[in-house]
């Protein structure tokens, strides 16, 4: 069954990165593309206004119509605009992976709310490996005890607008998770000046930004004598296309709810 798949955010990095993803893929095909009312490239040829050459399909501004001729929907925009795409999933019954990073929380919940009617694929990161690095930080969280520091170093590029990253929260979010505790009662973000001695148990995060760093994460576990690291480094932006393309042929069909990549990949 050919799935089509439509792309909100069509002219930003990842629009970009998964419009090539969907053309080469077999059984996918792109339904059409919107951009931010205003956006300079609408009313324009996709391809031509990403540089791709003729696509014969025009950056439209009309979500709800993307939405209807549509299967799946993609989503890597900003944090209103994930939350308006999910409640329009939910009013057509459309299905929607979602990577938008930076909700706050009652974006969070708005968009879990919307998962009642749509089947929505919600992930702070679409690669393979950082997926299985979620679930080994998991496991080593619940294997070392709170005498071993949890801190989580990410880096990403110069555009990059919410810190830490949202695979950094993932990531504390599986090691709270493996030590039984809850992430909102035991992060420590951002230190600067005299901030006391780390809490024992604490998981830190520290953001790095620069260049074109696409995505790298370490999972630091500092004892005294000893250092345990599990880290994942992102090469190309193309591996969460990837995985995005792999989440909407996964989704398409499936019943309303809240799915993760752990679901679609197995794990
Ligand atoms: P970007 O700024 O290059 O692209 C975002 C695009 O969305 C822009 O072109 C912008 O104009 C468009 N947009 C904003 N509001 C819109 C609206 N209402 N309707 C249609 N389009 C709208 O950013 P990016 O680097 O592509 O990242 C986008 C988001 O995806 C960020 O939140 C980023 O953290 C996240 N991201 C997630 C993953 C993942 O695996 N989950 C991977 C990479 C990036």
């Amino acid at each position: 069954m050919t799935v089509r798949i439509g792309i909100v955010g069509c002219l930003g990095r990842m629009g970009q990165a998964l419009a090539n993803e969907v053309r080469a893929t077999a059984e996918c095909v792109l339904a059409g593309g919107t951009e931010a009312p205003g956006h300079a490239g609408i009313g324009k040829d996709w391809g031509e206004a990403a540089g791709l050459g003729r696509l014969g399909l025009t950056v439209g501004d009309d979500a709800a119509a993307l939405f209807r001729a549509s299967d799946v929907v993609m989503d890597f925009t900003a944090p209103a605009a994930a939350v308006a795409h999910a409640e329009i999933a939910a009013a057509q019954g459309k299905a929607l992976v979602s990577g938008t990073t930076g909700l706050s929380p009652e974006q969070e919940e708005r968009v879990r709310a919307a998962a009642a009617k749509a089947a929505i694929v919600r992930a702070a990161n679409f690669s393979l490996g950082v997926n299985l690095l979620l679930a080994l930080t998991e496991r080593a969280a619940a294997l070392l005890d709170p005498a071993f520091d949890i801190e989580i170093v990410e880096m990403h590029h110069r555009h990059k607008v919410d810190a830490p990253s949202g695979t950094a929260l993932a990531l504390g979010r599986a090691a709270a998770k493996g030590r039984g505790v809850d992430l909102a009662k035991v992060s420590e973000r951002g230190r600067d000046g005299v901030t006391g001695a780390r809490g024992r148990g604490a998981i830190g995060f520290a953001a790095l930004r620069g260049g074109d760093v696409a995505g790298e994460h370490t999972v630091i576990f500092a004892a005294d004598g000893e250092r345990i690291e599990l880290g994942h480094r992102a090469g190309t932006r193309q591996i969460f296309a990837r995985g995005a393309v792999r989440a909407a042929r996964w989704v398409a069909g499936k019943p309303p709810g809240l799915y993760g990549m752990a679901e679609v990949l197995g794990l």
